[in-house]
């Protein structure tokens, strides 16, 4: 079996992430987007609101399962029985962290291959935090979120703002 895992925030999932899950999800016969719980970057929404928007938003992929995880990528790709680690990349700079990453991967798991996604340049400018930052201040997030993502994000900034 073709297992793949996408590691990420996903601090809220964006139109970007979902098109790399729908395009990795063709090649694999289970995707697990893992979200990586991760205290010491503060997170909009905790890891059970993070996966549960994931399961909303790609509720028309049979093959994608959403789950929390923490500690090494590696370890949770082991876990799952997966053969590769999905990442998007964007722009530049996304590839030095990026390359950085799977090479230490490799090392430490040479039975797992990293794949990269370049993104579709549509969504080329788009990550979670400039949706948050558009949304603080008012801007409209429609063209990067779902409509439930969007609703949510709004309401959990208009809480935090209280
Ligand atoms: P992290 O906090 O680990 O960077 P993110 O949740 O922001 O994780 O992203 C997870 C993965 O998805 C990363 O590999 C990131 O480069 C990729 N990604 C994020 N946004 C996009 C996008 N708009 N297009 C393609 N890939 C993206």
């Amino acid at each position: 079996m073709k297992i793949a895992v996408y590691p990420g925030s996903f601090d809220p999932i964006t139109l970007g992430h979902i098109n790399v899950i729908e395009r990795a999800s063709a090649m694999v016969d289970q995707l697990i987007v893992g979200v990586l719980n991760n205290q010491a970057k503060s997170p909009l929404f905790n890891a059970e609101e993070r996966v549960e928007m994931i399961r909303e938003a790609t509720a028309h992929l049979t093959n994608v399962v959403a789950v929390p995880f923490d500690g090494l990528t590696i370890d949770f790709a082991r876990r799952s029985g997966a053969q590769w680690i999905i990442r998007g990349l964007r722009a530049v700079t996304d590839f030095e962290y990026e390359l950085q990453m799977a090479q230490t991967n490799r090392v430490l798991a040479p039975e797992i291959d990293t794949i990269f996604f370049t993104t579709e340049l549509k969504y080329a400018y788009l990550s979670s935090s400039t949706v948050k930052e558009v949304a603080r201040f008012g801007g409209d997030i429609d063209s990067f979120l779902t409509p439930v993502v969007k609703e949510r994000t709004l309401a959990k900034l208009k809480e935090r703002q209280k």
